[in-house]
């Protein structure tokens, strides 16, 4: 048995002892790591994101009458609600993602059965891998599944989507439910945030000595939120400015001619990282680690310096990676805190963990997590 079946196998006795009969089923989708593309789901560009072999679990049954619950294993509170109450602002908290996901689903319109829903991850929250689009398209597809509403997958990502922009209120892009839904093993998706038209991209599989490793600096940027609508408004300014429907629409001549100040220097790195999603692309199916490497130092320089969403933390453990051996090594996710992403020799795994947890401890910082992951399918029913 695997973590993931193990960790079902306890969601059921949890929601047995909790509930007093078995789920109908227990469905899990993962957590996404983004290889490039940061900031520019929302500017209609490209990203290349993967699905993590962790995944958010969530146990579902239906219920006789039209009362929608749900609890968490990892965290207290919960809700309870008929679902003729269910639209924004009746939910908050954690359980607005959950109920948010049927809401979007149209579950008080189509006057859906009442489930009970209980949820529980192994994807850490508030680290930028997403645990919130893990959870929503967990809830999305049991509940499609259960239900027998038949939705393709992009159509049940933009409802997980709806459930956090427009019940949790947090203006996310399509990226990471797109990533959780249309996960391919040992691939990541090149996705254009505009058409959501995706290809998949063969990443390094285990048998050529290559490792993806994840460095959680376990700086939380939930506290990041201020931040991440400032450059969503910027963006949108600066396209308002170009005439543009999007920043996708636009060059780095028109960039660098037309604006000046913040919105040059926020508009330079959505252009050009659009550009770096291509570039890394075509490094992938190369081979070709140094570009790849060259694409991931201009990705994290652009992110730091025009961008401004790193952190020294995250800067810290790029160039300790680098240090340790890695071939290309950048933030990934919102920024603000969050993980780093690096590509490097399978044997160069253990002394760079130790090298980024000494370099944590020097800086009087709390150790970072360090993981292997490998790319992993989108979500499905595990039992
Ligand atoms: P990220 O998506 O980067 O992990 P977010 O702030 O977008 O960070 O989402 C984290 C939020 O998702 C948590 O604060 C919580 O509300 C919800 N969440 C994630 N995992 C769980 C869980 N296992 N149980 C309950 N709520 C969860
Ligand atoms: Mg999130």
């Amino acid at each position: 048995m695997n973590d993931r079946d193990a960790l079902a196998a306890r969601l059921a006795t949890e929601f047995r002892a909790r509930l007093g009969r078995p789920p109908a089923g227990v469905w899990a989708a993962p957590g996404r790591v983004n290889l490039m593309g940061e900031h520019t789901d929302y500017n209609d560009g490209l990203v290349l994101p993967f699905a993590l072999d962790s995944a958010t679990l969530v146990a579902v049954a239906p219920r006789d009458d039209d009362l929608l619950t749900c609890l968490s294993l990892d965290r207290p509170g919960g809700a309870a609600l008929h679902t003729d109450d269910l639209r924004p602002g009746a939910v908050t908290g954690w359980p607005a993602y959950v109920l948010g996901a049927l809401w979007a689903l149209g579950w008080p319109q189509t006057r859906q059965p009442g489930l009970d829903i209980v949820v529980t991850s192994q994807v850490p929250p508030g680290a930028g891998l997403s645990s919130s689009a893990a959870l929503t398209c967990a809830v999305t597809l049991a509940a499609a599944e259960l239900t027998g509403l038949e939705p393709d997958r992009t159509t049940l990502a933009a409802a997980a989507r709806r459930a956090e922009t427009d019940m949790v209120g947090a203006p996310v892009g399509i990226m990471d439910q797109m990533a959780a839904m249309h996960g391919q093993t040992d691939h990541a998706l090149l996705l254009d945030c505009r058409s959501l038209t995706f290809e998949p991209v063969p990443l390094p599989g285990q048998d050529t000595g290559l490792a993806l490793l994840v460095v959680d600096t376990r700086i939380s940027h939930t506290h990041a939120h201020g931040a991440y609508a400032r450059r969503r408004t910027t963006c949108e300014d600066a396209a308002r400015t170009l005439g543009v429907q999007a920043l996708r629409d636009t060059t780095l001549t028109a960039v660098e001619t037309t604006l000046v100040g913040e919105q040059q220097r926020i508009a330079r790195h959505v252009v050009t990282e659009i550009d770096r999603v291509r570039t890394t692309v075509t490094a992938l199916r190369h081979n070709d680690l140094t570009g790849l490497g060259e694409t991931f130092a201009a990705s994290q320089a652009s992110m730091r310096d025009d961008f401004q969403i790193s952190c020294p933390e995250l800067d810290l453990a790029v160039d300790t990676l680098l240090d340790a051996g890695a071939h290309a090594a950048r933030m990934t996710g919102g920024g603000f805190g969050g993980c780093t992403i690096a590509l490097l020799p399978d044997a160069a795994v253990p002394t760079a963990t130790t090298a980024v947890t000494a370099a944590f401890k020097t800086h009087g910082l709390t150790p970072p997590r360090a993981f292997e992951t490998r790319p992993s399918h989108g979500a499905t029913r595990v039992c």
